[in-house]
């Protein structure tokens, strides 16, 4: 039996669901939770609890939530890269970090072309190694989420940080460009605008220079906005939305949505099978086991 939490739009939705699974609820506690990010080594998925300015963490092991990080600087996304290190997009000093293997924090990026950055929001890594990430003007609107700031830039872009080490603006016509990820086979990116009208995923076709081309809308948000996303292994996107998670195929047919009873900041594979959704929904962290495993 498919149970109430998922509504199915397209049958190609039922078989990634598994029978009898419920949406469970892991922690409840927090103010407003991002950036999820599993750490497979450790055995812990790390998430933010941005207006309370801490990252938390949750234990496979003992099911127990501890504060990780206090203060986080009001961190936001973080991802994982292939050495299993971990990089916070920070809020309130408006730049990308690093978490090194022996605790030392490296800087990926706090500029471009000598201006501030608004307050990076998400990141990947790209299939080229390098740090993409996106860079809307959230933290930087109210004392709740940063810090109140002018933007220095001026502009809401999409970063590359490739190993010559300087922020390359690759798109720079989003609205407030928001989750990002790469298909499977990193020939096309895709970045959540949460500011259009409405909200949109956007895909990027990667031209052989490695570098964003061609554009299309990929799915538009019924209400709401689009936040953070991460794809299956079968290239489907998990999308945030308002009214819990939306299942977009990689052609954009919306396959079916997870519904929640409060907004969804943004979603992670985890476990150690990596079938597992893990969902920050606004106060609450919560998980559900899938028919299908996170993208590599
Ligand atoms: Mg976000």
């Amino acid at each position: 039996m498919i149970t109430e939490w998922f509504e199915v739009v397209d049958d190609r939705f039922r078989a990634l669901l598994l029978p009898n699974v419920h949406v469970d609820t892991l922690f409840d506690g927090g103010r407003w939770l991002e950036g999820p990010v599993w750490v497979p080594a450790a055995k812990h998925l790390l998430f933010s609890d941005i207006p309370n300015n801490r990252v938390m963490r949750w234990d496979a092991a003992s099911g127990h939530v501890s504060v990780f990080q206090q203060p986080s600087h009001f961190a936001n996304g973080h991802t994982r890269d292939r050495q299993g290190r971990v990089l916070a997009c920070e809020h309130q000093t408006r730049r990308v970090t690093r978490f090194e293997h022996d605790g030392s924090v490296t800087v990926v990026a706090d500029s471009y072309r000598g201006k501030r950055l608004n307050s990076p929001n998400d990141l990947v890594e790209g299939p080229d190694g390098a740090i993409w990430f996106t860079d809307p003007t959230y933290g930087i609107l109210t004392e709740y989420e940063g810090g109140r700031c002018d933007s220095e830039i001026g502009s809401h872009n999409v970063y590359r940080v490739g190993p010559e080490g300087a922020a390359e603006a690759v798109i720079t016509d989003l609205v407030q460009p928001n989750g990002i990820a790469f298909s499977p086979d990193g020939s096309v990116l895709y970045v959540a605008d949460s500011g259009s009208t409405p909200s949109r995923m956007m895909a990027y076709e990667i031209g052989a220079d490695g570098l964003p081309g061609k554009a299309t809308v990929l799915h538009e948000a019924l209400r709401g906005i689009y936040d953070g996303f991460r794809l299956d292994r079968l290239g489907n996107l998990w999308v945030a939305a308002e009214e819990g998670v939306v299942c977009l195929a990689p052609d954009g047919t919306l396959l079916g949505r997870i519904l929640l009873p409060e907004v969804v900041g943004n979603v992670e594979f985890g476990g150690p099978e990596r079938n597992r959704l893990f969902i920050c929904a606004t106060r609450r962290l919560m998980a559900v086991y899938l028919n299908v495993t996170g993208a590599q």
